[in-house]
């Protein structure tokens, strides 16, 4: 079951792919805006592909006041112009899975959010690294997948789960991800959508959900995902780079939504998130990570192509 938290003022999407800025909404007045940081380049350069998917638009999203994403929570902000799609995948990095997923997406010349969980990405940096590298946009999705509804947990268990996620991923990417966040489940306490506002994180919820994890195979996830976006017409699109039947699922998927006239919308932030440094230092001591600076190179620096 799922339950609507109500609506995120705030935020600005700007359009940058053609150089045209607009904003759709305002950043409220004196809002404390964090500091630019270079945009990462749109994977656009060298496409080997001439029919791939490819990247239509990419828009820069002011995370000032937490706005929310996805009309599954959120209504306010709907950016998506007909046969749109945002690709947004949960739960990695995971090996075999994830790769997988990266490999389908560069062939198709094109890029997702990540969400992955703090965890994982404390056990595999080297793949979320590779998430990196390919042009993706990289969020959060907690630190253990804790569904922050539950009741057992205090409210500050709650944050622990959201802030030590970003300091996971940030850790394993040697640099601060998306002040993108989405919620374990898709479950939003109140108090937290507060409190990720506060923080000038951004919220994703969805337009439909492709239930890959409930998928008996990769067929399946596509039926699902196509019926619904025929049907709505354009969305965000909710898939796991976590499963197998995704990854298998994902080669068909994009080239439905190529012969759909479907086209694909990057989201990158105005400004990467601010980790605390409280738990930052709790990632390093919960999980007794090294330091990189202790770390011999060849476990920081692998060749992923050349
Ligand atoms: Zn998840």
């Amino acid at each position: 079951m799922r339950i609507a938290a109500g609506l995120i003022f705030a935020g600005a999407v700007s359009l940058c792919a053609s150089g045209v800025a607009w904003s759709q909404t305002p950043a409220p007045k004196g809002a404390a805006v964090p500091q630019a940081a270079p945009a990462p380049a749109p994977a656009k350069a060298a496409c080997a592909n001439p029919n791939a998917l490819g990247i239509a638009r990419v828009v820069e999203i002011d995370t000032t006041g937490g706005p929310g994403f996805g009309f599954e929570h959120f209504k306010q902000l709907d950016f998506l112009r007909d046969h749109e799609v945002v690709l947004t995948f949960d739960d990695g990095p995971w090996p075999l899975n994830t790769p997988s997923v990266l490999k389908t997406l560069a062939e198709e010349c094109t890029t997702g959010i990540f969400f992955p969980i703090g965890k994982h990405s404390t056990y595999y940096p080297e793949i979320l690294k590779q998430v990196a590298a390919a042009g993706h946009t990289i969020g959060s999705h907690t630190w253990s997948h804790a569904t922050l509804t539950n009741k057992k947990l205090t409210e500050d268990q709650r944050k622990e789960e959201i802030e030590k996620g970003f300091s996971a991923v940030k850790w394993a990417l040697g640099t601060s991800p998306s002040p993108f966040f989405r919620f374990p489940a898709l479950q939003h306490p109140p108090e937290m959508v507060t409190y990720l506002g506060t923080r000038n994180i951004a919220m994703f919820s969805c337009d439909l959900d492709s239930f890959d994890f409930k998928a008996r195979n990769a067929q399946q996830v596509i039926d699902v995902t196509m019926k619904k976006l025929d049907k709505l017409g354009k969305g965000i699109i909710l898939m796991h780079d976590f499963h197998k039947h995704t990854a298998e699922a994902l080669p068909e998927l994009m080239h439905r939504l190529k012969a759909g006239g479907y086209k694909v919308v990057k989201m990158i932030p105005k400004a990467p998130v601010q980790t605390l440094p409280q738990y930052d230092d709790e990632v390093l001591k919960d999980t007794k990570l090294p330091t990189v600076s202790s770390r011999p190179v060849s476990s920081v620096v692998q060749t992923i192509s050349e």
